[in-house]
């Protein structure tokens, strides 16, 4: 009976309006609400569209939040909490162990004084919290990125899923949206009391769904055509590029050392004042390893303008420059005379990148120390401090990609995830022009910004039905 009444509400409320996407089962799921209510005395609904760790975040909490509210939750495909899955090699890097919010946003080639505002509100520490209180413990590997203990992504697909069952979220898959369009509305009829009536949700197959919120965390798109839907909003979208990818460098002798990690290489591109320290890992293509896929997200856009040719200065010592080592040198060759150059590796380099530079700056690997001649030993000094190689295309990283770009981070206001432009409509995850280096920081942020919106949701449709009550 009373989802009869609740749907007979919808088509009374809204003519053109269909419901087929509630079948039996789903209509069972439906709140009771009485028909004679007005548009500001029945129950409000926020419609989240995508079904990705920002949009389960959103719906989750909302839900939680103000029970009183219905959390419908859109998903394109088949498969939900997709990248979840299989972020972290199936083990979801869950978060970083960066606890500062001065150093958090540090690591957002893009939107770091937009996210200033909403990590004060929700950081790393708020999401530790979150998934202990819910039985998911996490722990933090050398390099900070911080895993479930499980060691499995599926324990936080269960944790969001047994929350979403648990405050009765209403997950429909294979629905994929093409527009939203404002209700008109006044004032007197608005949900709201401040003149919103809500939005039409338009979906592929021809459903439409009514909506007084709506959050959109549909996650990034590759091309700017795919935003349309959202710029007849009224929004602006900073055109999508790939950041996190790695170098290619076609038939470059270095590759043949594929599976090679200069522990603390520099590298710097030249023409920029891009330059980035730490592992590299040489493969059959190029190089990747953190060093060059922080280059590749803070440089995303200048390397898109090169359609990713470029060149790139490696010191393979880290922090030693040319001048510093030639001055050390003298003491090398006379520590090291007698030995034959090949044996003795000073610099603590992998055995075969040494064998390299030594091939590279013309060197027999059988001469002593002490031998070696002024012309080799510059070549050396140069190919150690500053060896430059030439970069033609890029590889997506299989563990980690993001898209660069997306909505513009002045239509939003950071603290609410709220639309300027749009009262109601709200944006988290990766739609947003926010994208973090590898490590964590996408989920991090995915995190933040959808347990925003939902704590703004759920404030904003408790104080509506307090105004009514
Ligand atoms: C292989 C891989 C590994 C990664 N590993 C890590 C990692 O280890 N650590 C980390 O921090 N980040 C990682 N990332 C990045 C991270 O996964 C994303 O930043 C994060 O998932 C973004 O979450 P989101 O909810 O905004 O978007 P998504 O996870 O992309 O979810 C968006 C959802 O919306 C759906 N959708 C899109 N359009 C519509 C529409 N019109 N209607 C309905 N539904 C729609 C999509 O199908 C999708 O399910 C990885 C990314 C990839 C690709």
């Amino acid at each position: 009976m009373a989802d009869i009444l609740n749907t007979a509400f919808y088509i009374f409320h809204c003519k053109r309006i269909t419901l087929p996407h509630y079948g039996n089962a789903a209509m069972q799921k439906l709140t009771f609400a009485p028909m004679n209510m007005d548009s500001s005395t029945r129950q409000q609904r926020v419609v989240i569209i995508g079904g990705g760790a920002a949009g389960f975040f959103c719906a989750v909490n909302a839900a939680r939040l103000n029970p009183n509210l219905k959390v419908i939750l859109l998903e394109k495909t088949s498969k939900l909490l997709s990248k979840v899955r299989v972020s972290g090699g199936g083990r979801c890097n869950v978060t970083h162990a960066c606890f500062e919010v001065s150093n958090l946003v540090k690591k957002y080639p893009r939107g770091d004084r937009f996210l200033k505002k909403s990590f004060h509100l929700f950081n790393t520490n708020h999401c530790i919290e979150w998934f202990v209180q819910r039985g998911v413990t996490l722990k933090t590997e050398v390099d900070g990125r911080m895993f479930s203990i499980t060691d499995t992504s599926q324990t936080i697909i269960d944790c969001l899923l047994k929350e979403a069952n648990h405050y009765k979220v209403e997950v429909m898959m294979n629905r994929e949206v093409k527009s939203i369009e404002q209700r008109a509305g006044v004032i007197n009829d608005s949900f709201d009391g401040e003149g919103n009536a809500g939005f039409d949700i338009q979906l592929l197959n021809g459903e439409v769904l009514i909506a007084d919120y709506v959050t959109v965390a549909c996650g990034g798109y590759p091309k700017t055509a795919m935003f349309n839907w959202l710029t007849r909003l009224g929004h602006t979208v900073q055109a999508p590029v790939p950041s996190l990818f790695t170098f290619n460098m076609p038939c470059n002798p270095i590759t043949a050392l594929m599976g090679v990690v200069a522990e603390n290489a520099r590298v710097k591109i030249t023409g920029t004042k891009l330059e980035e320290q730490g592992p590299l890992l040489i493969t059959h293509w190029g190089m990747s390893g953190p060093a060059i896929l922080k280059l590749s997200a803070w440089g995303a856009r200048v390397l898109a303008e090169t359609n990713y040719h470029f060149t790139i200065v490696i010191n393979w010592l880290g922090g030693q420059n040319e001048q510093a080592l030639r001055e050390e040198w003298p003491k090398l060759r006379l520590k090291h005379a007698t030995q034959k150059i090949g044996n003795r590796n000073p610099f603590g380099l992998p055995a075969r990148l040494w064998s390299y530079l030594l091939l590279q700056s013309e060197i027999n690997e059988d001469i002593r120390w002490a031998e070696l001649p002024a012309k080799q030993q510059n070549k050396l000094l140069a190919n150690l401090t500053a060896q430059p190689f030439e970069v033609n295309g890029k590889t997506t990283f299989k563990e980690e990609f993001v898209t660069c770009g997306g909505i513009s981070l002045n239509e939003v206001d950071g603290q609410t995830m709220q639309s300027k432009l749009v009262p109601n409509i709200f944006f988290a995850g990766e739609i947003l022009d926010v994208d973090g280096v590898t490590g964590g920081f996408n989920f991090q942020h995915a995190w933040t910004s959808g347990w925003i919106a939902a704590q703004t949701i759920a404030d904003k449709s408790m104080a509506t039905t307090a105004i009514v009550a």
